[in-house]
């Protein structure tokens, strides 16, 4: 898939120290990638939904990682699926009567507008799964041929059975949540997963080819007939493909921790030896004033209807970024109001604040975004400043503008000032 245009990103003079990042797994401050090579991978979107601030706020994380690698001298290569096939996308297009690839299609769309109004980087590879479905049949095919996965019984009517991965062959298996079995039982029946199903080994073992139902897409799978991959191996054959498996940073939403990453990790383990990924980094989850963010609830906020509303992107980008990417927040209007507020204030201090000590704050943004991506604290340092240039003697008449400051906060924070 082509990916949204790239914004432009300022050469900052120096260069940052190497970031570090909580990795899920170890639950410690890890650094993100050694170098010179920085592989990324964040799940992308199921495309029946536009853009809520929840997916925004996570592509907005992982992309403060990507530009605080840059600025650190790290080449970076970056991947990120789209899950153009998958039950709820199906289920979406069935309600509302529309064919399910042009509501993929169109809410693709809407999501790399999204992303390139809030000057999000594009990743390097975009891949659908729809358009990785050979190689993903290939390794569900490898898997079977090793003994770590299985076919159940076709179900009446199909050809085929579908087929699961077989968790006993991974002994590493949950490495990355390190959850009890009772709440993997739970949270696998939550996300997606079918541990009711009878006939599987173990109710944890996860789905890799769904044969063929009348009525559903399909394709051919060669020996595992015709029919549709899982989720988790997809991202495992993506991110593998792509990066190569042992990458530096597997991202996403702490909803995947688990069962969406234990399992593409266990299968990347599998095939190709741990770890999977060096570090799991997931960011927090966003509510509405007070309440979780969901689908069910109807109270989704959507970047395109606040973009659609009037409000500056950066804006947007600035509110999101007044909280930590690992916490768990709520998006208010007192909050939006409070970004547009603080761009106003900054603006102001780039206009008049070339006198001041712009080197001492490139510094302390990169100090503050290399510990585990503070853009809290980064916020605070350009506050701080941007008060005191504001107040300096002879303020706007005779101020030089910023350019130091400004270019710093467009690389490293993706907001033009
Ligand atoms: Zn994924």
């Amino acid at each position: 898939m082509h990916p949204w245009s790239a914004p432009a990103v300022p050469q900052l003079p120096g260069r940052g120290g190497p970031v570090r990042v909580h990795d899920t797994s170890t639950g410690e401050l890890q650094v993100a990638a050694p170098g010179p090579k920085a592989r990324l991978y964040v799940c992308g979107i199921t495309p029946y939904d536009a853009t809520h601030l929840g997916h925004a706020a996570t592509y907005l994380a992982f992309d403060l990682l990507q530009r605080a690698w840059r600025d650190s001298g790290l080449q970076v290569r970056y991947a990120q699926n789209v899950t153009d096939v998958d039950d709820p996308l199906l289920e979406r297009a069935t309600r509302d009567g529309v064919d399910w690839r042009e509501l993929a299609a169109s809410q693709v769309d809407l999501f790399a507008s999204d992303m390139e109004a809030l000057r999000v980087l594009p990743p390097d590879a975009w891949v659908g799964a729809v358009e990785a479905i050979p190689r993903i049949a290939a390794t569900v095919r490898a898997m079977l041929a090793r003994g770590a996965a299985y076919t159940l019984a076709p179900e009446e009517g199909c050809e085929h059975g579908d087929v699961y991965a077989d968790l006993s062959a991974d002994p590493g298996f949950g490495a990355v949540a390190h959850l009890a079995r009772e709440q993997m039982l739970a949270l696998s029946a939550e996300r997606g997963g079918d541990p009711q199903r009878p006939g599987k080994r173990d109710p944890l073992d996860p789905l890799l080819w769904r044969a063929a139902r009348e009525g559903e897409p399909h394709w051919d799978g060669g020996t595992l007939g015709a029919g549709r991959p899982g989720w988790h191996v997809e991202c495992t054959v993506i991110a593998a493909d792509d990066l190569g498996s042992g990458f530096d940073v597997q991202g996403g939403g702490s909803d995947l921790a688990f069962p969406h990453h234990e399992m593409s990790a266990s299968h990347g383990a599998v095939l190709y030896g741990p770890p999977f990924a060096g570090v799991y980094a997931h960011a927090g989850m966003v509510g509405l004033d007070g309440e979780k963010m969901s689908k069910s609830k109807g109270n989704l906020v959507l970047v395109s209807r606040l973009r659609a509303a009037g409000v500056e992107p950066a804006a947007v980008r600035l509110a999101v970024l007044a909280h930590h990417y690992r916490s768990d927040w709520s998006w208010t209007q007192a909050g939006l109001d409070d970004a547009a507020e603080r761009l106003v204030r900054w603006r102001a201090a780039v206009a008049v604040g070339g006198d001041s000590e712009q080197d001492a704050v490139l510094a302390d943004l990169r100090a503050r975004l290399a510990d585990d991506l503070d853009a809290p604290g980064a916020l605070a340092v350009l506050d701080a400043w941007a008060s005191t240039a504001l107040a300096a003697p002879g303020g706007a008449e005779s101020g030089q503008r910023a350019d130091l400051v400004a270019d710093a906060v467009d690389a490293l924070l993706g907001i033009a000032l």
